[in-house]
């Protein structure tokens, strides 16, 4: 099965670690699939603001480099460690409400898609460049400051734009997710060299793409595992 790690910061936004050292530690660790999801945070809120004037954000002025920068990173992977990376984003709404809060990563993204656009015309957008689209965290996490419950409290309404649920981030695990039968995968959310060793997802398919979304939508063959040291 191909061991797969769809939720990774680097500098572009809030992570540590350049995306050159990113990609080494992950092909160097011996995974076959790997998404880049740097924050796009939302403008239109104080905590968003903040974001922005810290440069912990892609924005639309750089994005096209920033796509062309894991394009170029995933050519070397492919050589160097047959290792997949594919471009994507976590488009971050941060409100001071938790309610209203919500994380998706859009992944295998070719165009900007601003974070400050209502949900559902962020989810139309990713689904007319048929970008996997997957809620994040979506419920109670250990880390208490930082909740993002509006997909899963509306989820009778957006789990039909949602290809899968993150049913495990990191060290916590989504039980919720299980109970409503939702496709899901497991993510390590990196920013710190150490957040390697979390939750990851294992598929059973061919390592490329369009096989990987399908796999996905379809929920076949898809594993959870905790990759530890
Ligand atoms: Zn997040
Ligand atoms: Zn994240």
């Amino acid at each position: 099965m191909l061991l797969c790690d769809f939720h990774i910061h680097t500098k572009y936004s809030d992570g540590s670690v350049e995306l050159r050292r990113t990609i080494d530690l992950f092909g160097q660790a011996g995974f076959d699939v790997v998404a880049i999801t740097d924050h796009v945070v939302n403008g239109d809120s104080p905590i968003g603001k903040l974001a922005h004037r810290f440069r912990l954000t892609v924005g639309v002025e750089n994005f096209d480099a920033y796509i062309s920068h894991i394009r170029q990173e995933a050519e070397r992977a492919l050589q160097k460690y047959g290792m997949l990376v594919v471009p994507g984003v976590e488009i971050s709404k941060n409100y001071l409400s938790s309610e209203k809060s919500a994380h998706i990563l859009l992944i295998d993204i070719t165009e900007f898609v601003p974070a400050c656009w209502s949900y559902e015309k962020i989810l139309l957008a990713a689904k007319e460049q048929n970008a996997l689209t997957v809620a994040c965290h979506p419920h109670h996490m250990s880390d208490m400051s930082k909740n993002t419950l509006f997909l899963w409290n509306n989820r009778d309404k957006y789990a039909r734009y949602i290809d899968a649920w993150e049913i495990a981030n990191r060290d916590d695990v989504f039980n919720v997710i299980s109970l409503k039968k939702y496709p899901y995968i497991a993510n390590s959310d990196f920013h710190k060299t150490r957040h390697l060793y979390s939750w990851k997802t294992l598929l059973n398919c061919e390592k490329n793409i369009d096989s990987i979304k399908r796999c996905i939508r379809h929920n076949k063959g898809v594993a959870i595992t905790l990759f530890r040291n």
